[in-house]
């Protein structure tokens, strides 16, 4: 009864004061005072990738919460790595944070975690999973991937049509699944038949979609199924009418640090416990380079690489130029190209209806000019693989870029070959080391 008052006392007042939501594990005191269960998607770490100009992407007209946090809390230069908090405790939803302060019930969910020891300069440590993707990035060659989309149905026709475009040009390939929050295949699961074709598979798996349990679920089929390669995503938002519930228990940097300790410890962080044969994956993440200030996209790729990422996908890049200018010259500045490595965005727009979408994509820059060379077009599926083309060979010559990530706005992926063509001299290549279960082994060579 005392509890439950305390509670509606202190609703009412942070809730007028700071649009409190009641979390019970109150971390105002590290957020600048803001409350950070306001961002629609309850991230407790830090910006998705959908926020552009300082919006938020599920409220254009509302500043990005994360974004008003960076400033309040150290401003618009610094580049220092964020702590990483874990996820809320559910239990203590709408209890009062002050008695859970007293009692110390709300410790575990507002201390931050212990960042995981992965060691320095990790782009150049010997091979730790049995992904050809990490295989291929430590071998040094410009590595570059594509991505095909799960099928709406319970059908695989069109998918293995697509990957046969695909296949033996390209280094890793990525399912994606769910666009939109719409229901396909899962990633996983076309994933695994990627994988079953002999093409060297990346799922992509969203905290958006998923709790703890079924992502942990998720790495254990993918190790099972031959895929060793997961890139740990947000997710954007469900725009459909009624709202869905979407889960957001983890953010994407959480979902790196379960995954991460998994691999390193042979454990599942949040339940403590021993799992056979645990899931080695080589753990990608996303990020937006044009998240503004330039600080705060840093911050997170520096949260992101210390929570476990080994490699990153960026959003899609229309202007190689800023992009060097705006990230990549503080990513080697910081010395970050070392410690993980970075694939550039690459759009290829095929057609004029994927054109007209190009503005509403969350996240996504595309300038004025791009949008205007494409429209213009007599034949808009050449001048985008010309455009395409020529943003890969800008990527190409920017420090710090390990490759390029394909991805295809039109319907046929035949194509993506022609985009990569000046790349073919560094050809997709069979594995030349092997992985050792022991980690202190140095990799054979073949
Ligand atoms: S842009 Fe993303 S991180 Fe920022 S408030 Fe909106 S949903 Fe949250």
């Amino acid at each position: 009864m005392f509890a439950k008052a305390v509670a509606r006392v202190e609703s009412l007042v942070k809730g007028t004061l700071f649009d409190c939501r009641m979390c019970g594990q109150c971390v105002l005191s590290q957020t600048g005072l803001v409350c950070p269960m306001t961002c629609p998607k309850g991230l407790r770490n830090g910006p998705c990738g959908g926020t552009l100009h300082g919006e938020c992407e599920v409220h254009p007209d509302r500043p990005c919460v994360w974004v008003k946090i960076h400033h309040r809390t150290v401003g618009d230069q610094s580049l220092e790595r964020p702590n990483l908090l874990p996820s809320c405790d559910a239990s203590l939803q709408n209890t009062s944070s002050y008695l859970n302060l007293l009692s110390g019930a709300d410790k575990v969910g507002r201390t931050p975690l212990e960042y995981l020891d992965l060691g320095n300069r990790r782009t150049t440590q010997p091979i730790q999973t049995q992904s050809k993707l990490e295989q291929r990035l430590k071998s040094g060659d410009f590595v570059k991937t594509c991505e095909l989309r799960a099928p709406r149905g319970a059908s695989m026709e069109k998918l293995i049509e697509q990957a046969s475009h695909v296949q033996g040009h390209f280094d890793a390939v990525n399912a994606t699944a769910y666009l939109n929050a719409r229901p396909s295949l899962s990633s996983a699961v076309v994933a695994a038949k990627l994988a079953e074709m002999g093409i060297e598979a990346v799922c992509q798996s969203t905290c958006r979609d998923h709790t703890k349990t079924s992502f942990i679920a998720e790495l254990l089929s993918n190790q099972l199924n031959g895929v060793n390669n997961t890139l740990c995503l947000t997710g954007d938002a469900y725009h459909g009418v009624p709202r869905i519930k979407q889960v957001f228990d983890m953010d994407g940097a959480i979902m790196l640090y379960e995954a991460r300790h998994l691999r390193e410890k042979g454990t599942i962080y949040f339940t403590g416990e021993r799992v056979a044969n645990a899931p080695r994956m080589f753990l990608g993440a996303a990020i937006n380079p044009f998240t503004e200030p330039s600080n705060v996209p840093i911050r997170r790729l520096k949260q992101k690489a210390d929570a476990g990422a080994d490699f990153i996908q960026t959003q899609l890049i229309f202007d190689m130029q800023a992009f060097d200018q705006r990230f990549m010259s503080l990513v080697r500045q910081e010395g970050l190209h070392e410690e993980l490595f970075i694939l550039a965005g690459v759009p290829v727009v095929t057609s004029k209806k994927a054109l007209e979408i190009m503005p509403r994509i969350p996240g996504a820059w595309v300038p004025e000019e791009a949008l205007r060379r494409l429209a213009a077009a007599s034949d808009c599926q050449a001048e985008g693989v010309q455009l395409a083309r020529e943003l890969v060979e800008q990527a190409r010559q920017i420090p710090g870029i390990a490759g390029v990530h394909l991805m295809l706005f039109g319907p046929d992926h035949s194509v993506l070959p022609d985009v990569i063509e000046s790349l073919e001299s560094t050809s997709v290549q069979q594995p030349t080391t092997h992985f050792r279960a022991d980690k202190s082994a140095e990799p054979t060579t073949l």
